[in-house]
């Protein structure tokens, strides 16, 4: 027996870990930093610990108040209703939803390229197929709505990722508001905000009122640091929010995940520490790396620098884990994640030093 045809599905290449890399070179995980997942260096908020302790004698009954209790707290957060709040396992798992709330067979999405892997994975689980607009490195990757609409072509699902991985750019919110009315009545635009707490622009959540052709998904991955807990949500129009018992997972944000994710909403010091420490390192790495880097309105920077693949190999060795973007069609950058203050400069010594031996492109 065979699964279906996945030919045209490719495998989530995730950035490496710490404790992976550390077998892989004999070496003790506590010599690495891992600067290459985008995860946030100061953990999560203390008070997301407590919950989740608090939560552990408790996992042997479904999560069902402390969805409903997250629900009406990102509800209040963004002034929505509680059904318009799409909690899900990770930023992913509210994709997941878009997509089967919105693909019918052989329908097909737009996706940035370079751009987040995942936009076409979950498509094609669900039967769509993908086509893609282009985000250009001779143009800063600067996202407009004529680099989208240049390409699109009356498809159902637009993702736009502002700010942008891997480049960190963002979209305008004008420039948002001008795709959402530019594109098809059936054209759904999912505004992916995974970074949002990073970002200069607003976020788009407040366009819901006035678009029903948008979506905007979040995640506690990033800022909250609760990548480990799978946990996430998408705003969406009131018109078509109860989509949602329709096609959701049942109880697929978990117990633990949905109290650490209520107690580490109401820690604004976390997040406020966590972005000002992010904007710090920004500064740092295009301060200071010898390597052309785009302004990044998220927690990481994408670097040219020269072979990527070697210089991510060579700057492993000596501790130091980036992301090689080569799988995003980048093969000459890398993207860094912000890290402490400490562990920046430990990376941007490291880069250089690995840059110079390996060799920057000529400009
Ligand atoms: C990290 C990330 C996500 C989602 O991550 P989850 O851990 O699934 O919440 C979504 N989009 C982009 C662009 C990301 O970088």
């Amino acid at each position: 027996m065979q699964p279906r045809d996945l030919s045209a599905h490719e495998a989530y290449v995730p950035g490496r870990g710490a404790e992976e890399v550390a077998r892989e070179l004999g070496m003790d995980p506590d010599e690495l930093t891992k600067l290459s997942s985008n995860e946030n260096p100061h953990g999560p908020s203390p008070d997301a610990v407590a919950a989740i302790e608090d939560a552990a004698p408790e996992v042997h009954v479904y999560p069902k108040t402390s969805h409903a209790d997250l629900t009406d707290a990102l509800a209040e957060r963004w002034d929505l209703a509680s059904e318009q709040v799409w909690v899900s396992a990770g930023a992913d798992g509210a994709l997941d939803y878009l997509s089967r709330a919105f693909l019918e067979p052989g329908v097909r999405v737009l996706a940035p390229e370079p751009g987040f892997s995942y936009y076409p994975m979950s498509a094609r689980y669900h039967h769509g197929d993908v086509a893609t607009y282009h985000l250009s490195k001779a143009d800063d990757f600067a996202q407009t709505p004529e680099t989208v609409l240049d390409a699109y072509d009356g498809e159902r699902i637009v993702y736009v990722t502002t700010p942008h991985n891997p480049a960190g750019t963002e979209m305008a919110r004008a420039d948002v508001v001008e795709l959402l009315e530019s594109v098809a009545d059936h054209t759904l635009v999912v505004v992916d905000e995974a970074y949002g707490e990073y970002a200069r622009e607003p976020s788009a959540i407040s366009l819901l009122d006035d678009h029903d052709n948008l979506a905007v998904t979040r995640t506690f991955s990033k800022a909250y640091g609760l990548a480990g807990l799978r946990i996430g949500y998408a705003a969406v129009p009131e018109s078509w929010a109860d989509a949602y018992a329709r096609v959701n997972t049942p109880f697929a944000a978990n117990e633990v995940a949905c109290r650490a994710a209520l107690a580490a909403l109401s820690d604004d010091d976390h997040v406020e520490r966590s972005v000002d420490s992010a904007e710090w390192a920004r500064r740092y790495f295009h301060d200071e790396l010898d390597a052309k880097t785009w302004p990044s309105g998220g927690n990481f920077v994408l670097a040219e620098v020269g072979d990527a693949t070697a210089v991510a190999e060579a700057a492993k060795r000596r501790g130091i884990i980036v992301r090689d973007t080569s799988s995003f069609g980048l093969p000459e950058c890398v993207r860094v994640s912000c890290g402490t203050r400490e562990q920046t400069k430990r990376a941007v010594e490291v880069l250089n030093d690995v840059v110079a031996d390996v060799g920057v492109p000529e400009a």
